[in-house]
């Protein structure tokens, strides 16, 4: 059975995508870009170890009626990608409604191999950048990253973006 470290739950976010989200932390990230906004998110270590499905139990505990999407974040989710999908595959079965998120630190072509990437909505890639910070972009840090439609990507081999 595999596991997930996990940093922490946020039970209503309106940062990490639209409305109001439940955002699940990932603990460890292979990156060190200066002016991480998580840095205590990098070690591999340090966060409490999870199955799939007690973090779906944790997220059903911070749904609320506003609750409009599901986002993972961290830290880089992607770095436990098989554990990821597993919770992915559940989080989508219990909550059908809702739209999945990923933050990582790889761009969209280092990671479009993986199964995960199936099963979520939106990924919003690459590393953030402190020459391309802006503070005026929406869900994202720097320019160079993207909020990337994952299903119509998939669908038509060429990368579509969200224009948010
Ligand atoms: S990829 Fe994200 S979490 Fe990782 S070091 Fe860079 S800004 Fe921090």
């Amino acid at each position: 059975m595999s596991v997930l470290n996990i940093a922490g739950i946020v039970k209503e976010s309106v940062v990490d995508g639209p409305g109001f989200r439940v955002v699940v932390f990932t603990q460890g990230c292979p990156r060190h870009c200066p002016g991480c906004h998580n840095p205590e998110l990098i070690p591999r270590t340090g966060g409490r170890e999870m199955t799939p499905r007690a973090l779906l139990d944790t997220i059903k505990e911070n749904v609320t009626p506003l609750t409009r999407g599901i986002t993972f974040s961290g830290g880089d989710p992607l770095l436990q990608a098989d554990a990821l999908l597993e919770a992915v595959k559940l989080v989508r079965e219990e909550f059908p409604q809702f739209d999945i998120w990923v933050y990582t630190g790889y761009t969209f072509e280092e990671v479009k191999d993986l199964p995960v990437l199936r099963y979520i909505d939106v990924l919003v890639d690459g590393p953030f950048l402190e020459a391309q910070k802006d503070m005026n972009l929406a869900f994202r840090g720097s320019a160079n990253q993207r909020l990337i439609d994952v299903k119509q990507t998939l669908k038509s081999g060429r990368v579509s973006c969200l224009s948010l």
